[in-house]
Order: structure tokens, then sequence, then C-alpha cells
């Protein structure tokens, strides 16, 4: 079996995970990139798509923080447009069918369908309501305060031009520059530490040696041997983003929109604009839905109600015609991060990790390391 050998494989080529392997490889480490996806980008990445090019198959969006556009500005060289409309958040409020056992419950219920039943909230208003409602609740009084004060120092949304198809694009030439290698659809089943030394994986029949193997919690291997195999609990995540090529316009625009209380929808985006190779009078609509619909609905039934639904909200027209559907699946089952921390300690340094959870709050938290990489 032929063999190769690195200072560091990386597993996952997400935006985040390529920064700190090309931080790695200019800190003088080889390095090697490995991705189950036939492209780069992990939960970013885009596909071609009845007939249009770099169509965003998640709903996304980035944290909308100053620091976090001032690192993307500094990374791709331009000023990050904001997106327009802004995005917003939906209360649907239109479960009919919903079971509430107490009269308090049901009073509460009523209260809420009076007050912010299909009420479009701009993030400014989110913030705020969140504040009273966890003061409420007397979860956390401040954040009410907190929430008035983002209010007045509020800063809008801002997106790529392309869409996440760009950001992927200058982690490419980002790759290219540093000469990392990339190994794409092949998946790290089994993992084989020395505690200590490194290690070993067996991928497209060839042995892989590393000193050091970078995961993050979304990353899963059928099994992770350290002397001996070590089992753990993951916290199981499924989440199927489907996406509609429609015939028809957008009856009322929008760009991101998360929608609250809905039976149906949870968050939908406009990715029309991103993509290339649109036809005139067409759109693109990508949305994920609430874990009820996932769990209970073929992929086929939940087309039908997301189409539905998309029609019932006024988002597209009632002549609206789909003319083809697409379901992407993400699986990432979390490793708590204490054990990847325990993982750490165990294996001597060998399995190393960066937090993950969210694109702009992991680059405010690494703005150091990764403030001077450039594509
Ligand atoms: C659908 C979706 C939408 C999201 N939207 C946003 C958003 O709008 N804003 C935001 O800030 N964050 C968002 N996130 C969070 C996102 O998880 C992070 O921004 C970031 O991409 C996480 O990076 P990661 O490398 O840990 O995981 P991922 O981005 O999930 O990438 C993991 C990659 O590694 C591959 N992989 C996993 N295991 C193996 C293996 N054993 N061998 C080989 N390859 C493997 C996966 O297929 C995938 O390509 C979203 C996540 C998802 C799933």
């Amino acid at each position: 079996m032929e063999l190769e050998e690195y200072d560091l494989i990386v597993v996952s080529s997400s935006p985040l995970m390529v920064l700190e392997a090309v931080r790695q490889k200019q800190l003088g480490k080889s390095v090697c990139i490995f991705d189950d996806r036939e492209r780069i980008g992990g939960a970013w990445y885009v596909k071609d798509l009845f007939g249009c090019k770099n169509v965003e198959v998640g709903c996304h969006f980035i944290y909308n923080n100053k620091e976090v556009y001032k690192f993307l500005q500094n990374f791709t060289g331009k000023e990050l447009p904001l997106m327009n409309p802004q995005p917003k958040l939906i209360i649907s409020g239109i479960d009919k069918n919903k079971e509430l056992k107490s009269r308090w419950a049901r009073f509460m219920y009523s209260l809420k369908k009076l007050l912010f039943s299909d009420r479009t909230l701009s993030c400014r208003q989110v913030q705020i309501l969140n504040g009273l409602r966890e003061t409420v609740q007397f979860k956390n009084p401040a954040k009410f305060f907190k929430g008035v004060k983002n209010y007045f120092k509020y800063e809008p949304y801002r997106y790529f031009d392309k869409g996440c198809g760009e950001f992927v694009m200058y982690v490419e030439d980002l790759i290219q520059k540093n000469d990392i290698k990339v190994v794409l659809n092949s998946r790290i089943r089994d993992v084989h530490v020395v505690p200590n030394e490194g290690g070993h994986v067996e991928v497209n029949d060839k042995k892989v040696k590393f000193k050091q193997l970078l995961m993050s919690k979304h990353i899963k291997f059928d099994s992770l041997t350290m002397n001996e195999k070590v089992d753990y609990e993951r916290t199981p995540w499924r989440k199927k983003h489907f996406l509609f090529q429609i015939r028809g316009k957008l009856n009322r625009p929008f760009s991101y929109v998360d929608i609250a209380n809905d039976p149906v929808l949870k968050r939908i985006s406009d990715v029309g604009p991103y993509s290339d190779g649109l036809e005139n009078g067409h759109c693109l609509i990508c949305s994920d839905t609430t874990e009820e619909v996932d769990a209970n609905n073929s992929n086929e039934e939940i087309k039908d109600l997301i189409f539905a639904r998309l029609k019932e909200l006024n988002f597209i027209n009632q002549e609206a015609e789909m003319l083809n559907w697409f379901v992407e699946k993400f699986v990432s089952d979390y490793t708590p991060k204490d054990k990847i921390e325990e993982l750490y300690k165990d294996s001597g340094g060998v399995i190393t990790s960066i937090d993950t959870a969210d694109l702009g709050k992991s680059l405010k938290m690494y703005e150091e390391p990764w403030g001077n990489l450039k594509p």
C-alpha cells in the first residue's frame, strides 16, 4: 500500500478549517486537507444545479459584527456589500392545530397570536424582543438593555455579492497560493492514533501517516483507536435544505428570513442573485424545515409542503410553478466540546481542533492567528 506522510491532516475543507490549515502550513508544516464532498467549502459549499452555476445549497448569513466584516474585508480586499433586503424574522403563528393543555398556555398563545401573528420583524427589533423575553422570564434581565443599546448601535448585515460561492472561491485561491494538497470525495473512516507520536488513516487505498490531525466538532469518524477503541456519545444532528427552481417572481423580496412558529418552515433564503445563469423570470429559493416535518415526511412530501407554504405565506405568487427541486443533506453529529478537549489531552496533542460553531463568531475568535492570511 502506498504511503504518504504529513505533519498535519485536516478533516474538512470548510473556510474556517482551511484558514487554520494555511496558518499551520505557513508555520512550516506539511499539510493535507481531506473532505468527502466533491467540492470544497463544508457547509458553505456550492453546487452547479438546474443549469445554474455556484448555487448555495444551504441558507446562510454572516453574524452582524463590525470586526467580523472588517476581517472579511481585509481578507477579500473589498468591502462586503450590505444585504438587500436585510435579513428578517417573520412570526408566522398559524399553527392552528397546536394542542395546548393549560388555560394559561392557551391564553398566552392567543395573546402571542394577536400581537405577533404574521408580523415581520427586523433583526434590530428581534434583539429587543429577545431581551424582553429573557427579562420577563428572569433569565437574563441585562439582555433587554443590551438589546436597546444594540438597536441604536445596529450593525447592518453584510454578505458576499456572489454569496458563499464567492467566499469559497477566495478560499480556493488561498489553498492554491499556499500549495496545500486537498483530497476531495474522500471520507476518513478509521483513525488510529499513537498518543504523543502521531497516527495514520487509510484512504483511497493509501496509508496516510500524520503527526497531528485537525478536526472540528462536526467531523465524524467511523472509529477512533488510541491504544484501544475510543467510544463516546455524540449528539445526532441531521439537516436537509431544500432548493427550488421556480418559474415566477418573489412576491415580497427577501434575502434571508427566519420564520418562527411555523408548522413547516424554519428559514428561507433567496439564492437566485448569487447564482450564475438564472433565467429571467425564474427564482431560486433555499429552505429549511422544522424538525417535525423532517421526521415525519418523505422528501417528495416535504417539497410539496414547502412549496405550498411559500405560496400561503405570500413569498411567491399563486401562479408560480416549481420547475425543479433538490435536497442537500448535512450530517454532522456533534462531538461535545469537553470530549474534544479530552481527546486532545489523551492523544498528547495529536488530535487538535478549532471551534467552528458559527462562521462569524469563529472569525472573531481566531482573528489574531488568521488576520494576516490573504488569498
Ligand atoms: C446547512 C448549514 C448552514 C449553516 N449556515 C450557517 C450560517 O449561515 N452562518 C454561520 O455562521 N454558520 C452556519 N453554519 C455553521 C457551520 O457549521 C460553520 O460555519 C462551519 O462551516 C463549520 O465548519 P466545520 O468544518 O466544522 O463543519 P462543516 O462546515 O460542516 O464541514 C465539514 C466538512 O467535512 C466533511 N466531513 C465530515 N466528516 C468527514 C470525514 N470523516 N472524512 C472526510 N470528510 C468529512 C463534511 O462532509 C463537510 O464537507 C451552517 C451549517 C450548516 C450545516
